[in-house]
């Protein structure tokens, strides 16, 4: 899919349509394997058992519940940047295989 680099689209913070700088959306960096969210995870893994080591670590991560590798395209993000204000907003696009940018 081909996406033209500036778009003319509405701005919240103007409130009217301005021209939009557009760019993919990087995300940076990982969740940590010790954070809050997986701790709380670990734990509630082993509620409810009573007995053994609680379900926590011995086992590997469960995956086989989502089905990973079946869809070959992607929905990507775009990063629209306004060029007035310099105010940027996500925005989800259609499924695609391929995003260039042009
Ligand atoms: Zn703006």
């Amino acid at each position: 899919m081909k996406i033209k680099k500036v778009r003319r689209t509405f701005c919240p913070k103007c409130n009217k349509h301005t021209e939009h700088k557009v760019g993919m959306n990087k995300t940076t960096g990982k969740r940590g394997t010790l954070k809050k969210g997986s701790v709380a995870r670990a734990k509630k893994r082993g509620e409810g058992v009573g007995y053994g080591n609680l379900g926590k670590y011995s086992k590997g991560a469960i995956t086989s519940w989502k089905r990973y590798g079946v869809k070959t395209s992607k929905k990507e993000a775009l990063k629209i940047t306004c060029k007035e204000c310099n105010k940027s907003q996500i925005r989800q696009n259609p499924r695609a295989k391929k995003v260039v940018l042009e």
